[in-house]
């Protein structure tokens, strides 16, 4: 978590008034997953480790990894919530003229091999979800499937950005950058990738929020990245989409 002094402060005087009204705020454990990108091996190994605590997740189901349906599957067996992702709409639309080659290629991969059924369940998502505790979209507020939102943008643009989902934690993914930032008594968070990080730490990326306190922690898991870059060969998908699963990036 990224904290301003001025935030320190503050947060030290309203301390006590957020831990006698949580009860009635929608107080809330809850783990954030996103860009789980059809990599099972990622997402099992992520949901091991959660057990019961309820998952939400922040878009792009598919994409670069060779378990659509298997992901797929999983998320709707246990009922995590999802909102759409560019790749989950573009396997459903086929239009693929703003992905790279490789992005395109595995793409159209995924919307020959999805089962009806799947495909049909990605074509419903949601572009955001309000609930009482958070407002969560893939991009922005702003375009919920396209824009690439970073800690670094100005401070000013992020609060308009709280703003317009209308919740004091506002969730995002798309960047596979993982980011907890505090501003003021809000938060932003990123829980990074599950099946791709790029911030250079290939294990998986997820976050546990706690949307009482508005706070989050970024959690990593290791899984067996050979496996999957075995399996991505094996499906004929583009090799280097696994050796950057190594280094992730
Ligand atoms: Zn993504």
């Amino acid at each position: 978590m990224i904290l301003f002094p001025g935030d320190i402060l503050r947060l030290g005087k309203a301390e006590g008034l957020r831990t006698r009204y949580a009860h009635i705020r929608g107080k809330m454990k809850v783990a954030v997953i996103a860009d789980v990108h059809s990599n099972l091996v990622a997402l099992e190994a992520v949901l091991s480790e959660l057990g019961d605590v309820p998952v939400i997740h922040c878009g792009d189901l598919v994409g670069y990894n060779p378990w659509p349906n298997e992901v797929v599957d999983a998320m709707r067996a246990r009922g995590i919530i999802s909102v759409m992702g560019n790749h989950d709409r573009a396997v459903v639309t086929r239009e693929t003229d703003w992905f790279n080659p490789t992005a395109a290629r595995v793409i159209r991969w995924t919307a020959e091999t999805l089962t009806p059924g799947n495909l049909e369940y990605l074509k419903y998502l949601p572009q955001a979800v309000r609930e009482e505790g958070y407002y969560m979209v893939h991009g922005s507020p702003l375009r919920p499937i396209e824009e690439y939102v970073y800690p670094d943008y100005s401070p000013r643009v992020l609060a308009e950005y709280l703003d317009m989902g209308g919740r004091d934690v506002l969730i995002l993914g798309h960047t596979h950058v993982p980011f907890a930032l505090r501003l003021g008594e809000r938060l932003i968070l990123n829980p990074g990738s599950v099946g791709q990080p790029r911030d250079g730490d290939p294990r998986a990326a997820y976050a546990l929020l706690d949307t009482g306190k508005r706070e989050a922690e970024i959690k990593r898991v290791e899984y067996d990245v050979g496996a999957v870059e075995l399996a991505i060969q094996e499906a004929g998908l583009p090799r280097a989409l696994g050796q950057r699963l190594r280094y992730g990036l």
